[in-house]
């Protein structure tokens, strides 16, 4: 028998649901990656994430060769690439790791149809998180809409099998190597049309750059429950871009924590949480899809947010981190310069967009989208509509952050502001987190004109609050 793994975010060797269950069934067994055009060709030419993921794909293939494979790479759409390549390796049956993001199921079931056109099979293995779709279930057998309990159950399921490595090195006999004939190596990054944004050493990419940033986290762990919450400090693992294209295993990371966990380390404990918190919005998302573009809460699409040339502006002040509060600006100069935010500031500046600014989730959802490196359709979403309080298990609607306390609490001496507002540096403590408070000597002093350094804040809180509570109150007298 022979069959063919197809890899797409899953980009690694080890513990590796698809290729496992290829290897363990065929005596020969190819891999494959494609350069979705019907995605790629969607996003702009310099993309961080997509430098990530071509030198995580060369450093697949490198891995495959040293062991007898290789990988067979295109560039094209997937649903005529695959079943040509498979029809011309003459396989039995495709393998690859399950999706659920809705765009991929399509995908994938128009590629299983024209499969199975061919006679070939076509598998899906759970590999992108620990429990999948219906696997954790309230008793009355319907999905979880609340996390703490969705978590509790999690964790009572959860036994040594659900986090077992699925160990490729000692099948890797079948592995077979990619036939000249269809052989053509990894395009540069030239070939598939992008230009190079010089990120991707920063990122750490492929199995091996996601080996070294779990190594420093696991030094790092039993104090995350104390650190997360500092955009200045090294708190969190910095692994989300590559539990988003599979460069480590969910399972390995899960295991460590746990057995940390069960070891009495609180900061593995909250790490496993937040893990956790990923499985549950992915299970949110397959069991409502149509959340995508709809508030969880149908009644919470009744909001009417602001709209208009003012409306726009705003935005863009939000977007290119000019609304005059300091860390919402300095978070999106982060987002903007190195695709990643802290999550506090996630939560800060998605506060801030949809109940300061009165814009929109969505408009903040598509934004996020475009720039993060972790992009992921259901973690994103769940984070969103969880601050816009539209979502399920959300932020209720009138607990509003106050970007200047936020601050002061989360960033109190002002560094992480200081890193990317270079300008507002000489500012003390205490007025860096809100530079209109300064008194005009501070301000003569730091060097700073409002308005011209830096500008005055977009918006007045207090008034601001007010409007919001106005604005939802329409779901107040529906709810
Ligand atoms: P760590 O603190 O080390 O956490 C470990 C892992 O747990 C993360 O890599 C991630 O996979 C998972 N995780 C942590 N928090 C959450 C959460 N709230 N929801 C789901 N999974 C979580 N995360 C994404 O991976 N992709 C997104 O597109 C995304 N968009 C977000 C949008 C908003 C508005 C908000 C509030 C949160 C969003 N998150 C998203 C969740 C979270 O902010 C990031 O996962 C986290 O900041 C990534 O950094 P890290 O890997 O250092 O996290």
């Amino acid at each position: 028998d022979a069959a063919l793994v197809w890899f797409r975010r899953d980009l690694r060797l080890h513990d590796h649901a698809a290729l496992y269950h290829a290897l363990r069934h065929a005596r020969r067994v190819w891999c494959v990656f494609i350069f979705d055009t019907t995605i790629l060709d969607g996003l702009p030419p310099a993309d961080r994430r997509v430098e990530f993921i071509h030198a995580s794909v060369a450093e697949l293939d490198r891995q495959l060769r040293a062991r007898g494979g290789g990988l067979l790479v295109r560039h094209g759409d997937p649903r005529t690439e695959i079943p040509a390549l498979a029809s011309a390796l003459r396989v039995q049956a495709v393998h690859a790791g399950r999706d659920h993001e809705p765009a991929a199921v399509a995908r994938d079931a128009q590629v299983l149809g024209h499969l199975a056109d061919l006679g070939i099979l076509m598998h899906t293995h759970k590999d992108q998180v620990v429990f999948e779709a219906s696997e954790v279930m309230t008793a009355n057998d319907t999905p979880y809409g609340v996390f703490t309990p969705y978590k509790n159950a999690w964790l009572r399921r959860l036994t040594p099998f659900y986090l077992r490595a699925y160990p490729v090195e000692r099948h890797a006999a079948a592995l077979a190597a990619p036939p000249a004939a269809l052989d053509r190596g990894v395009p540069s990054l030239n070939d598939l049309d992008f230009l190079p944004t010089g990120m991707a050493p920063r990122l750490h990419p492929g199995e091996s750059g996601g080996e070294h940033l779990l190594l420093d986290f696991l030094e790092r762990i039993d104090h995350y429950d104390q650190t997360r919450d500092f955009p200045a400090v090294k708190g969190p693992s910095y692994l989300s871009v590559h539990l988003r294209f599979g460069t480590v295993s969910i399972r390995q990371l899960a295991r460590l924590a746990h057995e940390r966990m069960q070891g009495g380390s609180r900061g593995a404990e909250v790490w496993l949480s937040e893990l956790i918190w990923r499985d549950f919005y992915h299970q949110v998302l397959h069991h409502h899809p149509r959340i995508v573009d709809h508030s969880f809460r149908p009644e919470y699409d009744a909001i009417r947010w602001a709209h208009g040339k003012q409306a726009d502006a705003l935005f863009a002040a939000w977007c290119e981190g000019r609304t005059g509060y300091p860390l919402v600006d300095a978070a999106m100069h982060q987002l903007n310069q190195t695709g990643y935010m802290h999550n506090r500031l996630r939560m800060v500046v998605a506060s801030f967009l949809t109940k300061d600014l009165g814009i929109d989730w969505r408009r903040g959802e598509r934004y996020f989208a475009l720039q993060l490196n972790d992009y992921d359709l259901a973690a994103n979403n769940g984070g969103w509509q969880w601050a816009a309080s539209t979502g399920c298990d959300a932020q209720p609607y009138f607990r509003i952050f106050n970007p200047v306390s936020q601050s002061e609490k989360f960033d109190a001496g002002g560094k992480f502001i200081r890193r990317y507002l270079p300008q507002l540096a000489g500012l003390s403590d205490r007025s860096i987190h809100a530079p209109w408070q300064a008194s005009p000597l501070e301000l003569v002093a730091a060097g700073i004109v409002l308005g011209r350094d830096y500008p005055h804040p977009v918006v007045d809180h207090a008034q601001a609050r007010e409007a919001t509570l106005e604005r939802f109150a329409v779901v107040k007298s529906k709810a």
